[in-house]
């Protein structure tokens, strides 16, 4: 049961004994075809024993409702540590604080803390909520203070969309770190050095791996042009070298550049391992299919 002493390791925890962190996103489901599918992949990946698994939080409505309750489910139901994301977007501090007060009933201790994106997406402009937050810090602090909570936030390894520069980036993760998160998931990136370079500024500037593991965000690419749209708008960059190796299996060949994106991934998976990070995130889709292949090349096992 998700209130059992396996629930409460936390991700520090998790790296001191030397374990490899493997972790799971999801995110709420829009109708009952989509909930089924969620369960099943829940279901499937859960004997690889996750340090957690993860699920987003919408831009509104009823979709987040649905991540308090799925993440409840999930404490309640599965032998699984769940982690609810949060966002600053349209909420007071006091509808936060209720939020938190939520979780903390229904048995969900780990929160990814973050800011958001405005409607109209991720380079628009913030807009403030009055009487709300308006960085992914200050709500790092507020979750802090408002319980047991383990917190995740947040990394860039080729910068957020809108940052000065990589500098600054990584300044705000450390800042997100010093005001009490205790690990941190990257986006979405397809070149090993760019996650090095993030872990490389950050522990330049003191913050240890002990103080902020962080766990490689990995996105198979099972369709090219959705991923390059995508990448676009969050500020990901996909290589020349990814696109012809996912070109040259064949266009007309969905089978085939599916089968590159995953060795693409199982490589980038290795060099990642190889080079020092503490696990691997993997944003799943609401499917298990893919990270389950991934898992076969690496020889990792249930
Ligand atoms: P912040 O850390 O607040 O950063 C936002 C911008 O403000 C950056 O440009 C930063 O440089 C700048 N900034 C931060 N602090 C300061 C400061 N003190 N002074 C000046 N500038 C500052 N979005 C969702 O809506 N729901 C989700 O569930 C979700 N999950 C995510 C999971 C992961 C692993 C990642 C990587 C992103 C996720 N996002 C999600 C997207 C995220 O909300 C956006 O990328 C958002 O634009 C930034 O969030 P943040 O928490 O990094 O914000």
């Amino acid at each position: 049961m998700g209130t059992g002493p396996r629930a409460r390791r936390s991700m520090a925890e998790t790296i001191a004994g030397g374990e490899r962190s493997i972790s799971f996103e999801f995110f709420p489901p829009k109708d009952a075809a989509g909930a089924e599918r969620l369960w099943r992949a829940i279901s499937a990946l859960e004997p690889y024993d996750p340090t957690f698994v993860s699920v987003t939080y919408g831009a509104g409505g009823s979709t987040r409702d649905a991540t308090v309750e799925i993440t409840g489910r999930i404490a309640r139901e599965t032998s699984l540590t769940p982690m609810a994301h949060l966002t600053c977007v349209g909420h007071t501090r006091t509808e936060i604080e209720k939020i938190l007060d939520t979780y903390t009933e229904a048995g969900v201790h780990h929160v990814m803390a973050l800011r958001g994106d405005p409607a109209e997406g991720p380079r628009a402009s913030w807009t403030s909520t009055e009487g709300g937050l308006d960085h992914a810090t200050e709500l790092v602090d507020l979750v802090a203070g408002r319980g047991d909570f383990r917190i995740g936030v947040a990394a860039f390894p080729e910068g957020h969309p809108s940052a000065e520069s990589l500098d600054h980036d990584a300044d705000v993760l450390v800042a997100k770190a010093r005001a009490g998160a205790e690990f941190a998931v990257t986006q979405m990136f397809f070149r090993a050095e760019d996650y090095f370079g993030l872990v490389e500024r950050v522990r330049r500037r003191g913050v240890g791996p002990e103080q902020l593991p962080i766990l490689p965000g990995i996105m198979p690419i099972l369709n090219l042009a959705a991923i390059q749209r995508q990448g676009e708008l969050i500020g990901t960059d996909v290589p020349e070298s990814v696109v012809s190796r996912i070109a040259g299996a064949g266009q007309d060949d969905p089978a085939r550049v599916r089968a590159a994106g995953i060795e693409l991934a199982a490589e980038l998976c290795d060099e990642l391992l190889a080079g020092g990070a503490p696990g691997l995130h993997f944003y799943t889709l609401n499917a298990s299919r893919a990270t389950l292949e991934i898992f076969e090349r690496l020889r990792i096992t249930a």
